[in-house]
């Protein structure tokens, strides 16, 4: 039992960024009037017109099979998953069972620096059911629910990944890096919480690396990567000690409950010849052929894990700081652009992780909403290289510059930052601060070096933080020395 080995295979359902749904004219704005973005084919009616295919759905599934290292089908068809549910008028749901878009991929992730490949088994396109409400908490003691149909043939892709992933960690760092990806080819928002990035966990253990798969549960119902990572936690410290006490693990659907952190049984596995797929008559096949699937390609960016090994190649980042800056499209444009006004990579890189990305979180703004242009930033990073502000300035100055989206050299201007470097100015203000702190100075004398550090900041806070703080500590090395 010592070494049990985690094994993971995630499902992921990806709203797609349509106009309409994939078989019918019908919006698929979020938000709208319950039941108000319906006709006759997306609910089954009879008298509805025959499914027309969207081809925009297509064309996103098509390059987001590519941006996912898959080969892509020769033939696009269709089928018939047939199954009875509330929110599912037409009793079967149109989906690709037989051919899906895309197999054979993968994705990169970064473990601690070593990359390591995630196997997407298949990415295939779908479409969605309708919504359910019920009135109360509980599916089996709610007096009634009621059903919203507007999600119901909005277009999903579902990722079905290989049993390659090895802990909650990497099944956390497999859904950022894959949300990622969606992002830059802007396909999806692939927001969690709002139900466009849906996930459902395959979770097993086995006795050592390398030996039979053991029996799965999937996990249902986690609305954010955190769910997710605790739900894989729960599910694989629960199978564990099921296997100790000699037991089996059932393979079954499980329910994560959020409030509670457990999950419970929900209903034994289906397998796929319970659901009796077929062919949908009337869907003809549609080729793909390389040309068509070429132009797909071309539109696809630099993608973040080429991105981030450019970052690293080019600008000589350190992995994380290059994982970070490439997570989304916009913050990596970002950070190039600011690089074209001051090449300074490091530089660049520290100020926008540690300061312009805690003034993003806390005002809950993305990168494309800040008012600190790429140029503004640029001139700030010059300013603090040419040491005409300290960097300690520099962070008011910035937030100064978050707040109002004023240039720097203005508000330094303004307010009078300018470090302050000239050596006789310093000179005097040092003498004044050793005058009325000669305990110190003793202390210093007699070999209390910490004693240093107090006399800079009192130096620091006679200049309101304005003096060079590399100068003040030589200069006063010098008197105290010398
Ligand atoms: P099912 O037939 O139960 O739907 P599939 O073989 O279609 O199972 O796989 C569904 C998902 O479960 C895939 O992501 C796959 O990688 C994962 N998976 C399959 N077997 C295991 C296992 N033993 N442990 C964990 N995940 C698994
Ligand atoms: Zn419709
Ligand atoms: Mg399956």
């Amino acid at each position: 039992m010592q070494n049990m080995e985690t094994v993971v295979g995630l499902e992921v359902h990806v709203e797609l960024f349509t106009t309409t749904k994939l078989f019918c004219g019908c919006s698929t704005a979020f938000g709208a009037e319950p039941n108000s973005q319906v006709c006759p084919t997306c609910l089954g009616l009879p008298g509805g017109t025959l499914p027309r295919l969207n081809q925009r759905a297509v064309e996103y599934t098509i390059e987001a099979a590519l941006a996912l290292n898959c080969r892509i089908a020769e033939k696009i068809t269709f089928d018939r998953k047939n199954y009875f549910y509330a929110d599912l008028p037409k009793g079967y749901q149109i989906s690709q069972f037989f051919s899906p878009m895309g197999t054979g991929g993968y994705v990169e992730i970064n473990l601690d620096g070593k990359i390591k490949k995630i196997g997407i088994h298949q990415i295939h396109l779908e479409e969605d059911t309708g919504k359910l409400f019920h009135a109360g908490d509980d599916i089996l003691t709610s007096a009634y629910s009621r059903v919203d149909f507007n999600r119901a043939g909005v277009p999903l892709i579902e990722i079905v990944t290989e049993p390659d992933i090895r802990s909650a960690e990497e099944a956390r760092l497999f859904l950022q890096r894959l949300r990622s990806i969606l992002r830059y080819i802007d396909i999806s928002d692939c927001k969690m919480e709002e139900g466009s990035m849906r996930c459902d966990a395959n979770v097993s253990i086995r006795a050592a690396e390398g030996s039979a798969l053991g029996d799965k549960t999937e996990l249902k119902n986690m609305n954010s990567f955190r769910s997710v990572y605790k739900g894989i936690e729960y599910e694989v410290e629960r199978q564990s000690g099921v296997l100790k006490e000699g037991g089996k693990v059932i393979p079954e659907t499980r329910h994560w409950d959020e409030s509670k952190g457990i999950t419970t049984a929900m209903r034994s596995k289906f397998v796929s010849a319970d659901y009796r797929c077929f062919p949908d008559p009337n869907l003809p096949p549609l080729e793909t052929p390389a040309e068509w699937v070429e132009k797909i390609k071309e539109k696809i960016p630099e993608l973040p894990s080429s991105r981030s090994r450019r970052f690293i190649d080019d600008y000589g980042l350190p992995p994380y700081d290059a994982e970070v800056l490439t997570v989304s499209r916009g913050l990596a444009d970002y950070y190039e652009s600011v690089l074209r006004y001051h090449r300074d990579p490091k530089a660049a890189s520290n100020w926008i992780m540690s300061e312009l990305l805690r003034l993003l979180n806390a005002a809950g703004l993305e990168v494309d909403e800040c008012k600190i242009q790429p140029e503004a930033l640029g001139k700030l990073l010059k300013m603090i290289g040419d040491e005409v502000i300290s960097g300690k300035i520099a962070k008011t100055v910035l937030e100064e510059m978050f707040a109002s989206g004023e240039d720097p050299e203005a508000i330094v201007e303004r307010k009078g930052l300018v470090q302050i470097s000239d050596e006789s100015a310093l000179e005097e203000i040092i003498s004044r601060v050793l005058e009325n702190n000669p305990k110190s100075v003793e202390d210093y004398n007699q070999g209390k070096k910490k004693a240093m550090g107090f006399l800079v900041g009192q130096v620091m806070k006679e200049t309101g933080g304005k003096a060079n703080p590399q100068k003040v500590n030589e200069l006063l090395k010098e008197k105290l020395d010398g």
